[in-house]
């Protein structure tokens, strides 16, 4: 049976010790399924599979189970969950989790993977460039710098400093 047994690794990914999301994984006292609680006053308890846009998320609708987002925090690299009521809050690029039924069975056995880490001090929201258009884009920065800076600014090599893009 899927979601039994042994604690799924990436629940340590989802639910870090401590994390602001209130977000635990525990192992149901019922079925014996991983899951995924979160204590909000009362706890409520998911699937431990990330359910993303396509056949997962249509048979989810479909089958009535309540779900919630996975949103992830870039700064604080951690993952919370946010209601979703309905069709309001379901998008094509969202990760979702179905709420817990002891009698259902999980819809995704996905495991969650976090967003790709982004170099501080990056120009976050760009799409990621290849090595050509960093030095592109590298040389329109610096090219008007140099026309500008024309006392006290020496040659102007080395002046100025600023994240590469590239890893
Ligand atoms: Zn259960």
């Amino acid at each position: 049976m899927t979601g039994r047994g042994r604690k799924p690794p990436w629940l340590r990914i989802l639910c870090p010790e401590g994390n602001y999301g209130r977000l635990k994984p525990r192992r149901c006292g019922s079925c014996g399924r991983w899951l995924v609680s979160l204590q909000d006053g009362v706890w409520e308890s998911y699937d431990s599979g990330v359910i993303r846009a396509g056949r997962d998320l249509t048979n989810a609708i479909i089958l009535g189970r309540n779900l919630a987002r996975i949103m992830w925090d870039p700064l604080l690299r951690q993952a919370y969950l946010v209601s979703v009521y309905g069709s309001c809050g379901l998008e094509p690029d969202g990760m979702y989790l179905a709420e817990h039924d002891c009698a259902a069975a999980p819809i995704s056995v996905e495991p969650f993977r976090p967003a790709p880490r982004r170099k501080r001090g990056s120009l976050a929201g760009l799409p990621r460039l290849s090595g050509a258009q960093v030095r592109e884009f590298e040389e329109a920065w610096n090219r008007p710098l140099k026309g500008v800076l024309t006392d006290g600014a020496g040659d102007g090599s080395g002046e100025r400093k600023h994240d590469e893009q590239e890893r």
